[in-house]
């Protein structure tokens, strides 16, 4: 699975970080930290941490595709 977040929509709201945390995180200076090719099995945590992210700036694609599709 490949994760993409833009960081330049990203307002560090913390959703994705309540949703996946051991996906997403915030280092101390309150930035996002992401790991961009999580296992498989933690699909369905981190479709849910993108679907409840704002500004919508998580996308989530299959391994090996590249830069991601929504
Ligand atoms: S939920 Fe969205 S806006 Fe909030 S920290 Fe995560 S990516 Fe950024």
């Amino acid at each position: 699975m490949q994760v993409h977040v833009d960081l330049a929509v990203c307002q560090s709201h913390g959703q994705c970080v309540f949703g996946a945390p051991d996906v997403f995180s915030f280092d101390d200076d309150d930035q996002l930290r992401y790991s961009p090719s999580p296992p498989e099995e933690r699909r369905a945590d981190v479709i849910r941490a993108a679907s409840a992210c704002p500004v919508r700036a998580i996308t989530v694609g299959p391994s090996g595709s590249g830069r991601p599709a929504a």
